[in-house]
């Protein structure tokens, strides 16, 4: 299976990190050694100074498509979760200033955090899906689906159109603004609704 992430998919989050705000959907792809399943730790990488949480709903691929139209994109998925899209952005930093690929900053070892997935049509309106992300028990940051520049259907229908989409394959639909660093020791909890999707530490 593949992670594919969609990059400033909210327009809050595009400017807090100075972007611009897309005119069609950017994404990025993360290897199957990314995901970090059942809360199991994360260990805090040691070639990052500054690691990011980017807390993201996450859609789950059920068949394959190519060239999907977005009218019939919805057939793709039946389930959503919610993921963390952690970030070296010290290092993405670097990469963006030389014009490099993201990858080192964005595709290491258990870069994406996975929690447990529900059947869409327990969600209701897909186009207003509240999720949060809490560290220590602290609100970081709050989004919902009714802000995304790019919906579910549009970024199914755009990525098709260059990549095979495989069932099993997640996308991580982006994130909203408040990112932010993590340090060891913190506990993360996701979101969903009010409910709790994803629950891991920092180690
Ligand atoms: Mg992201």
């Amino acid at each position: 299976m593949k992670i594919i992430c969609i990059g400033r998919n909210y327009a809050e989050h595009a400017k807090e990190m100075k972007s611009e705000v897309p005119t069609e959907p950017v994404f990025f792809m993360k290897p199957d050694t990314a995901l970090l399943k059942d809360s199991e730790p994360f260990y805090y990488p040691d070639f990052t100074k500054d690691l990011h949480h980017e807390i993201e709903i996450v859609i789950k691929i059920n068949k394959v498509g190519k060239h999907i139209d977005e009218q019939f994109a919805h057939k793709y998925y039946d389930e959503i979760g919610l993921g963390i899209d952690f970030t070296a952005r010290d290092l993405q930093a670097q990469c963006k200033a030389k014009g490099l690929p993201w990858e080192k900053a964005k595709a290491f070892d258990a870069s994406a955090p996975i929690g447990k997935f529900v059947s869409k049509s327990s969600l209701g309106n897909l186009d207003d899906i509240s999720f949060e992300l809490k560290i220590n028990g602290e609100s970081r940051q709050v989004g919902n689906t009714k802000d995304l520049l790019f919906s579910f259907d549009k970024v199914i229908a755009y990525v098709s159109k260059f990549v095979t989409l495989k069932v099993g394959d997640l996308i991580y639909t982006g994130t909203p603004e408040g990112v932010g660093p993590v340090a060891i020791g913190d506990k993360l909890q996701g979101y969903i609704k009010g409910d709790l999707f994803l629950e891991f530490e920092v180690k």
